[in-house]
């Protein structure tokens, strides 16, 4: 039996970054960026007007005050698409709109807000005063501020998010480089496994695990598909397996991962690859097979539902990370005070489904009433897992603080 850490780095020891493809920006929301990406031109092109006000040179306002104030004629006005090339006198400025080019013959402009029509609209023709001088360069966004051109804008590595796309499109990449998502092949075995869409015969159940792993596969930005169920029979699943396994880049099985009569994924790994793994120091969960078919991983997950669902999470969730370029594997944790003592039963490292909160004093966490290894229900009304660590029987209690790992939280947030 290995611990979580070992059986995570030999997993991840066994997959590389996936190749690359070309996505247009919108498909690159969380994905990461396989090459450096630069901007053609400057961000913005020219220096620009961040308030509608009026644009002049500040040292015209020199001296102003709300007894002296300085009276200027507004000769133009620039909309934002529009361009004033002209000249700006001594007792002149010019009308400007948000966005719009700052005149040449301005440096500074000053907010409608604090500008007093004396004559006129405020538009050309009138006049205006200014009862304060501004600082050179107010209210001015300067030409290349965000992006200069050629600059690489978004690295090689880096996770493109939201507002990344609208980087990307102001800076016209419309297309990006990526590591391709990885096709993960779902497997669950059990002859008493039945589809979603039947009623369970007697002595049958719904095959609700294939679905949870592929929207955890969903979730790591993998392409699951959820292959024929496999009852429990090693030829049928030894069959399956390795035909997944030339056709996807992870396989991901469920079920008959233990020594019971009718558990054959280790025989399957064993016979039809190699064997690295069977054991987790984990509960729930400890039986996690994991082996390489055909140069493909195959990861044999156990039937219990929350079992299964932990190790996607703690084991596989990594590894179809690395395939597409992540650097960050580790889920955000923070530790709490327990609601309650909780007895912790086994030497092994104890996940609890758990909601945690926050108080006055911090984050507060309440075990789910029903651990059962075999139900998605309490883990769907969690919101983190309690991590109790290897070691000795013993109560923990109420107040004492233990650590939570939060698995929908991304693993790049630091809490
Ligand atoms: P096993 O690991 O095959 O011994 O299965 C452990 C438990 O998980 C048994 O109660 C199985 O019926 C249940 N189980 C196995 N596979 C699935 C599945 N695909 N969906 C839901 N429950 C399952
Ligand atoms: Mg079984």
């Amino acid at each position: 039996m290995i611990s979580l850490e070992d059986a995570r780095s030999l997993v991840l020891g066994q997959v590389e970054p996936l190749g690359i493809e070309e996505a247009p920006i919108l498909d690159m929301i969380g994905r990461v960026a396989a090459e450096d990406l630069t901007s053609d031109i400057n961000i913005s092109p020219f220096a620009n007007s961040a308030m509608d006000g009026f644009a002049m040179r500040a040292a015209q306002l020199e001296g102003a005050s709300p007894d002296a104030p300085v009276e200027l004629d507004v000769i133009a006005e620039v909309p934002a698409g529009a361009w004033y090339g002209g000249e700006i006198g001594e007792g002149q400025c010019v009308r400007i709109m948000t966005g719009a080019p700052l005149p040449e013959a301005a440096d500074s402009v000053v907010k409608y807000e604090i500008v007093d029509v004396v004559l006129g609209d405020g538009r050309v023709g009138s006049r205006v005063a200014f009862t304060a001088p501004t600082a050179l360069g107010s209210c001015v966004r300067a030409a290349g501020e965000e992006a200069k051109a050629g600059e690489v804008i978004v690295h090689a590595g880096e996770v493109v998010h939201s507002a990344g796309v609208g980087f990307l499109a102001g800076c016209g990449v419309t297309r990006c480089k990526t590591y391709r998502r990885p096709r993960v092949a779902i497997i669950a075995t059990g002859s008493e496994l039945v589809e979603p869409t039947e009623v369970p015969s007697q002595g049958k159940i719904r095959n609700s695990n294939s679905y949870a792993l592929a929207a955890c596969a969903i979730d790591a930005g993998a392409e699951p598909t959820v292959l024929p169920i496999s009852p429990d029979d090693f030829e049928g699943l030894r069959a399956e397996v390795v035909a997944a396994a030339a056709e996807y880049d992870f396989v991901v099985t469920s079920g008959g991962a233990a020594n019971g009569d009718y558990d054959f994924i280790k025989k399957v790994v064993d016979d039809a690859g190699e064997l690295l793994m069977t054991t987790v120091n984990m509960r729930p969960g400890k039986a996690q097979t994991f082996g390489v078919v055909d140069g493909t991983p195959v990861f044999g997950l156990p039937g219990n539902p929350a079992a299964a669902y932990l190790g996607f999470e703690m084991i596989i969730r990594p590894a179809l990370r690395k395939m597409q370029g992540y650097s960050h594997f580790e889920r955000p944790h923070v530790e709490a005070r327990l609601a309650a003592s909780t007895k912790k039963k086994d030497p092994r490292r104890i996940f609890n489904r758990a909601t945690l909160s926050k108080d006055g004093e911090g984050y507060l966490v309440t075990l789910a009433k029903n651990q059962s290894s075999g139900l998605f229900g309490p883990i769907q009304k969690s919101n983190c897992f309690v991590v109790l660590p290897e070691g000795e029987a013993r109560v923990f209690e109420e107040g004492e603080l233990v650590d939570c790992v939060l698995l929908d939280i991304p693993e790049e947030v630091l809490l």
